[in-house]
């Protein structure tokens, strides 16, 4: 699968937004969207009057960054949402958030998405009981993610059993730090998905 391998801090100045990609490093002011606004490359710092097309398309990107989908996958999230009742934008946030590498993050397994994605590629969740490495596996209420047996004594999990308890956690999820598991208790509401993106422009970047 094609994969991103430059630095991560690139895509935040590119988006003019912080992604939190970096865990703690985001929260501090050696963020590089802080200390250099401007978006990368040579010709970044030149201001440019952003086309309607523009706009659209960067609120995709971001999306796409945040959640760290291709371009294929996400075009097939939006698919389904489309297809599902309701709003096409939420449905489609909906979506994303309920991945298992998103929830893991949710639950404060790991500090950031990225981070959440290497502990699940590698091995270190079971859902329902059986060992799952698929980051995009989609989760469903009543679904229960734990840290497996042989993975809980690892230097991540020892840290996060240490800061679950004072984290704050969107209503939708509910973990236990000393069994290193959580449950997803309800499908996410607009209003508990905490994101500074706008989902209908996504909506209408697909819709030309
Ligand atoms: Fe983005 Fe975090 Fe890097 Fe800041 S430190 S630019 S928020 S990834």
């Amino acid at each position: 699968m094609a994969r991103y391998h430059d630095s991560v801090c690139r895509l935040c100045r590119r988006e003019g937004a912080k992604l939190f990609l970096k865990g703690t490093r985001c929260y501090t002011k050696k963020c590089a969207v802080e200390r250099r606004p401007s978006p990368p490359g040579q010709h970044g710092i030149r201001r440019r009057k952003m086309s309607d097309y523009g706009t659209h398309l960067r609120e995709k990107q971001k999306f796409r960054r945040v959640y760290s989908v291709m371009e294929r996958q996400f075009k097939d999230y939006f698919v389904v949402a489309r297809s599902r009742p309701g709003v096409t934008g939420e449905n489609l946030l909906r979506l994303l958030e309920l991945r298992l590498d998103n929830v893991v993050y949710r639950m404060g397994f790991a500090n950031s998405r990225p981070m959440a994605r290497q502990l699940v590629n590698h091995g270190h969740f079971a859902v329902n009981g059986v060992p799952t490495d698929i980051s995009s596996y989609q989760l469903r209420p009543g679904d229960r993610v734990e840290v497996r047996e042989g993975s809980r004594s690892l230097d991540p999990f020892k840290n996060a059993r240490a800061q679950m308890g004072a984290a704050v956690r969107p209503e939708w999820v509910t973990v236990d730090p000393e069994r290193l598991s959580g449950t997803v208790s309800a499908l996410p509401r607009r209003d508990q998905m905490p994101l500074e993106l706008n989902e209908q422009l996504v909506v209408e970047y697909y819709s030309r």
